[in-house]
């Protein structure tokens, strides 16, 4: 395992992190993945209220029990959820509760979306106000953020010199949004944690196409794509989700090979990027705003089959999506959108949802 130093809290992290947001029902198999993790070197786990059908902490608190190593957790306050001071500090005790522990190492102001939300979160009886209390109180150890912001908006965030790291949603599909912010981590020597590496299941899931990313043989398209993240220069740890003991030793073995991408291979990268890959929806689910119901995600996950296939593939798919119950039949359709922009406001890719739809309905 690699360790790198998270800003300047002091604490040596596990490039690789566990993300606890995939487990399956076996609650003790769940812990026993958890120790596994941290037996193989792994020492920063992040788990959320609500992952797992809100059982993410609890599971998290069972594995902790008898931990084999070290280890720091990091878990969340939504701040749309937990819009004042006293529900943060409602969030944060249920948190340490479930988790069994007297502290949180990370704790989040989850999900900043903008500059707007930003403001609120910091605003005279605001969450940061109930977080930084417990902080003094030596409930938090560090105080930090996650966001959905484009580069430019956590860089004003991160100027403020409020925070002690970041999460960010990071993938070799939409690392040129979010670059910016990572650069101005680095110049305020504060920790970085990406996650979603594997941009919603959408890599994996099209194993083919991404074949490009891979530098070694024996690497999988997955493991190729949590090295990307992992090899990036300012950032602290990548989050890989791990639902099973096959998952932990997958994403450990993404270190068996040297972690930097050869120049050449990132250029290769890059290139195919800025020529397609930016475009893609990573089905997130941040858009689900809309005033019309349409099912946004799953149309945009359909669309991204047209953009690396054809039409006839995101019929398919569309299809399929109907059959399967994922898009009900009664449900709105695209031509119903009525352009009213709220979905484009929301999108963390900042997609043309609205053409989008238009171009699905044509079709
Ligand atoms: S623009 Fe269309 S799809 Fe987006 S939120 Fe508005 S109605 Fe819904
Ligand atoms: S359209 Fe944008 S916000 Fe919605 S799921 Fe896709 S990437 Fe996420």
């Amino acid at each position: 395992m690699i360790y790198r130093d998270y800003g300047k809290t002091g604490k040596k992290v596990s490039t690789i992190g566990f993300g606890g947001m995939r487990f399956g029902k076996d609650e003790d198999y769940a812990a026993e993945v958890v120790r596994r993790a941290n037996e193989l070197g792994i020492n920063y786990f992040d788990t959320a209220p609500f992952y797992c059908n809100d059982r993410s902490e609890e599971i998290f608190g069972k594995a902790f029990k008898n931990m084999p190593g070290e280890f720091y957790v990091s878990t969340k306050s939504m701040v749309n959820k937990e819009p004042d001071a006293d529900s943060v500090r409602r969030r944060l005790e249920k948190s340490l509760k479930r988790i069994g522990v007297d502290k949180i190492n990370f704790f989040h102001m989850w999900c900043i979306m903008d500059l707007e939300q930003y403001k609120k979160v910091m605003a005279p009886g605001g969450p940061y106000e109930g977080a930084l209390k417990a902080k003094q109180e030596g409930l938090i150890e560090h105080l930090v953020f996650s966001t959905h912001c484009k580069g430019e908006d956590i860089r004003t965030i991160i100027e403020d010199d409020v925070f002690e790291g970041v999460l960010l949603g990071y993938n070799v599909m939409n690392h040129p949004y979010r670059q910016e912010g990572i650069k101005a981590a680095m110049e305020h020597n504060i920790g970085v944690v990406t996650m979603n590496p594997l941009g919603g299941g959408l890599i994996p899931q099209h194993k083919e196409y991404f074949e490009f990313i891979k530098q070694w043989d024996d690497e999988t398209v997955s493991q190729a794509a949590l090295r990307f993240n992992a090899a990036q220069e300012g950032i602290t740890v990548s989050l890989a989700g791990m639902g099973s003991l096959e998952e932990v030793e997958e994403n450990i073995n993404t270190l068996k090979h040297p972690i930097a991408f050869s120049e050449e291979k990132l250029q290769e990268i890059k290139k195919k990027i800025i020529n397609d890959m930016d475009s893609l929806c990573t089905t997130c689910s941040y858009c689900t705003k809309c005033p019309k119901k349409i099912h946004i995600p799953h149309y945009l996950e359909a669309y991204n089959l047209m953009i690396l296939k054809d039409e006839a593939t995101m019929k398919k798919h569309i299809d399929w999506l109907k059959q399967e119950g994922r898009i009900k039949e009664e449900s709105p359709s695209p031509d119903e959108c009525i352009a009213c922009g709220v979905c484009e406001e929301l999108c963390t890719q900042k997609l043309p949802i609205i053409q989008r739809l238009k171009e699905i309905a044509e079709a």
